[in-house]
């Protein structure tokens, strides 16, 4: 079969290999869509320090079940599937307690075990053991499916941030991710959502698919924010870009008792901002974070997903077979697409 695999920063390539076949407790599946984001970029350029090469990358992935191992029960071949891409223990600390996002031990899909660029790959039993493999409801595309993965990660985000009825939210980042939390703030109740980004270009491309309430660019993001609302600010700020100027305007335009979700992380190498504490203190701020999702969010993800309260199939601009794989980084890299998929 043929894969693409990350060998060295600069280095995927599109080769063949031997079809994997499921262990105990294993499931085995044809990959049918495999999405790309920001992550797949970042590991090109710089590689990353959970993965030994060579390892096959791609970690939002939807295909068919092919075989299951010894002691697997409830899945045949033939039945729909999206997998977890984020793998907590399930054993320690932080899981006992219910806060899977945030496990230590969390091992990753296209990291740590070989993911969904790839005619078929394996789901390791690990994943099976957290309620990780989530059957695709009828009516819901595997390309759809297969955006579950990151829509789970923005619903960790606004539960974190406590979107909800009536607020005002701003969404600053007009990526795929920036578009999945336009669509989730609204089906939360927001009443208005702003997006903007400074590349105006794609922030038109974004803008014409998920309608903000405004979209809005330039270097004064504060002063619009606080023109469309009054002097209020927005109840909700989302940081979903690498940009620690975005995370410290997101800090100046908050409405009192407003919440700040750093969605986005920051370069390793600059992750320092410069945070008015004073705002957070009188003003009541709340800043949150946000890492990846649990196996419970993907479930809800792919459920909002089939019930239309987030629709994701228009999200989808470019589909490209597994040779493609290369191409496909470069159109993430670039900003020219929304949602890129793999069809291996
Ligand atoms: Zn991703
Ligand atoms: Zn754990």
């Amino acid at each position: 079969m043929k894969v693409a695999r990350f060998h060295a920063p600069g280095d995927i390539r599109v080769e063949d290999a031997a079809e994997p076949e499921p262990g105990p407790g294993d499931v085995k599946i044809r990959v049918r869509n495999c999405s790309t984001c920001g992550t797949d970029v970042k590991i090109f350029r710089f590689g990353h320090h959970h993965i030994r090469p060579p390892r096959v990358m791609g970690h939002e992935i939807a295909g068919e079940v092919v075989a299951t191992g010894a002691d697997v029960t409830g899945w045949a071949p033939g039945d729909r599937v999206q997998v977890i891409a984020a793998i907590p223990c399930g054993r320690c600390e932080e899981c006992r307690r219910g806060h899977l996002t945030v496990c230590p031990d969390q091992e990753s899909m296209g990291y740590h075990y070989d993911g969904g660029f790839a005619e078929y790959t394996v789901v390791p039993a690990k994943v099976l053991a957290v309620d990780g493999l989530n059957r695709i409801p009828d009516g819901v595309g595997f390309a759809e499916a297969s955006v579950a993965e990151p829509l789970a990660c923005v619903l960790n985000g606004q539960e974190l941030a406590r979107v909800g009825d009536g607020d005002d939210v701003v969404v600053i980042g007009a990526g795929p991710i920036g578009c999945l939390h336009v669509r989730l703030a609204r089906s939360r109740g927001a009443a208005r959502v702003f997006l903007a980004d400074i590349n105006a270009e794609r922030l038109e491309m974004s803008a014409g698919r998920v309608r903000p309430d405004a979209a809005i660019t330039g270097p004064d993001l504060v002063e619009q924010v606080l023109k469309l609302t009054d002097g209020r600010g927005a109840d909700v700020v989302v940081t979903a870009a690498a940009s620690g100027a975005a995370q410290e305007q997101a800090l100046r335009m908050a409405a009192r008792q407003g919440r700040i979700s750093f969605f986005g992380g920051l370069p390793k190498d600059d992750p320092v901002i410069a945070c008015d504490s004073n705002l957070v203190h009188y003003r009541e701020l709340t800043i949150v974070g946000a890492n990846g999702s649990s196996p419970a969010h993907n479930a809800r993800a792919l459920r909002l997903i089939a019930s239309g309260a987030v629709p994701v199939a228009d999200l989808i601009t470019h589909r490209l077979p597994l040779d493609g794989v290369l191409d496909a980084i470069d159109t993430v890299a670039r900003g020219a697409a929304i949602k890129v998929t793999i069809e291996p």
